[in-house]
């Protein structure tokens, strides 16, 4: 299949009337149908034609939306009025969203169709997309391996030709690390740039929504519809997008700094794609010089310590009393009781008791407690790196796709594969995963992704570097072959 032109290109063409927003929407429906054994999608949008033709009449009447006809998907814990919400999870296999997140809502208003919901690893725990009660999501640059998590049907979708864009949530690294699996781009905006409001919470003080694309312009367009201030969500910042596909001038003069407690651990892959992107960086009149975060090594054990207790209370809602399934027990406590235990996946309850333990009496202090100082000192020492560089660069997972299976029955592994973008959400910053290599493992071409990471606010920044690199030749963007 040829390649899929980008999100703007898209948009131009409805604009200019040379395809209709229905086409566009029937061929990628179409596109998901016949990738359906990667199984990125668990739901079609059966109301995705009729938006379609709705969309038309628009641009028909002359209004000049932002995403006119332009398919997308969105993650299956980004609520959509009207289809399912399930979150991957068997509990609520049933739910049927009564109203919409902001985010899909501003792409609707602008003139995007949702097609689907990208399947996911269940209440967006993990990094593999396994945990799904829907099934795994396969990679599509290798089938036995993992797209990564947990946003790895949104990944699969772009990396597969399926849409131009999508959106993921990511709460330690959800959407920059499927991104760097499947060789495509992830952002997680600052916390507060894009509303949660119907975004469903993991750990709150960490979630944030943020898009999957092939092009730095694709990016910016994106941004600029779904960023913004929220009067639903009181986290979110009074900032106005604006952002813009950035040129090779973007990168004179930009000082880099790389977190050298990341050059650690990585696969050869990794560190040629490191290193290539360091040359051209330098090539293009950056300076490239290293970093020190100390406290990084705590950062995984500070994440999950953090992580799980907010999951541990924000999913007591779900008892099986006002959503999705129930199982019933033959009084309250029972009912509830079985519900949770066959309800949620064994990783789910694996967090949810190792949430609620660490904030029990007695343990608060010596685990939760101390897991927000070390939060404090990380986001510190980012702040004092902002104070040298303008930027920070690290690869965004040490390895490429693993295989299935690999790490299932061990969690801290599962866990580690984080290493590199949990502290970002810690900090609350903005952070960008960009293909930049391919590492061939047992003779298969598998992409690896670099992060740089800017200070709050500057999400701006990091999408006109990615323009600049795209200018310089380094971002390694390719569509999965057979895609
Ligand atoms: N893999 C991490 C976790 O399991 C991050 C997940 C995410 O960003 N949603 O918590």
């Amino acid at each position: 299949m040829s390649a899929l032109p980008s999100a703007s290109e898209t948009v131009r063409a409805v604009l200019a009337r040379e395809v209709t927003a229905d086409q566009v929407i029937q061929e990628a429906l179409g596109r998901a149908q016949a990738a359906g054994n990667l199984n990125a999608l668990v739901s079609l949008n059966d109301h995705a034609a009729a938006q379609a033709a709705e969309v038309q009449q628009k641009v028909e009447a002359g209004e000049a939306l932002a995403l006119a006809g332009l398919p997308i998907v969105i993650k299956d814990n980004i609520n959509l009025s009207g289809t399912r919400t399930t979150c991957g999870s068997r509990i609520l296999g049933n739910y049927v969203s009564p109203y919409t997140a902001t985010a899909a809502q501003k792409l609707l208003d602008a003139g995007a169709v949702v097609i689907g919901k990208a399947n996911m690893d269940e209440f967006a725990m993990g990094s593999s997309t396994e945990s799904s009660a829907s099934g795994p999501t396969l990679n599509p640059w290798d089938q036995a391996r993992v797209p990564g998590g947990s946003s790895g049907g949104s990944a699969v979708a772009v990396a597969a030709n399926i849409t131009s864009v999508a959106l993921g949530s990511d709460t330690g690294g959800s959407v920059r690390q499927p991104a760097a699996l499947t060789g495509v781009y992830g952002l997680k905006p600052t916390y507060g740039r894009v509303s949660r409001y119907g975004l469903v919470a993991y750990a709150s003080s960490l979630d944030q929504i943020g898009p999957f694309a092939r092009t730095a312009q694709d990016l910016a367009l994106l941004m600029n519809v779904i960023a913004g201030h929220d009067p639903l969500d009181a986290t979110s910042l009074q900032a106005p997008p604006q952002f813009r596909a950035g040129t090779p001038d973007d990168l004179r003069g930009l000082r880099v700094g790389v977190i050298r407690e990341s050059l650690q651990g990585n696969t050869p892959g990794v560190e040629q794609a490191l290193q290539d992107t360091i040359d051209a960086l330098r090539t293009a009149g950056a300076t490239v010089g290293e970093v020190s975060i100390p406290e990084l090594k705590y950062a995984i054990a500070a994440y999950y310590l953090i992580a799980m207790p907010e999951a541990s209370s924000n999913l007591a809602r779900y008892d099986g009393m006002v959503y999705g399934q129930r199982v019933q027990g033959s009084d309250l406590l029972e009912s509830m009781t079985l519900t949770r235990e066959q309800g949620f996946g064994r990783e789910v309850q694996r967090r949810i008791m190792i949430g609620t333990y660490a904030l029990s009496s007695g343990y608060y202090d010596a685990y939760y407690s101390k897991a927000m100082k070390v939060r404090r000192l990380i986001a510190d020492e980012f702040s004092a790196a902002f104070r040298q560089y303008d930027v920070l660069l690290t690869p965004t997972s040490p390895f490429p796709a693993f295989r299935r299976g690999e790490k299932t029955s061990d969690p801290l592994a599962m866990y580690a594969a984080d290493v590199d973008t949990v502290a970002i959400n810690l900090a609350g910053l903005p952070a960008l995963s960009v293909p930049a290599g391919f590492e061939v493992v047992d003779g298969v071409r598998l992409p690896v992704g670099v992060q740089f990471i800017a200070p709050a606010l500057q999400d701006e920044r990091l999408v006109a570097l990615a323009g600049g690199l795209e200018g310089v030749g380094a971002v390694k963007m390719e569509v999965a072959p057979g895609y």
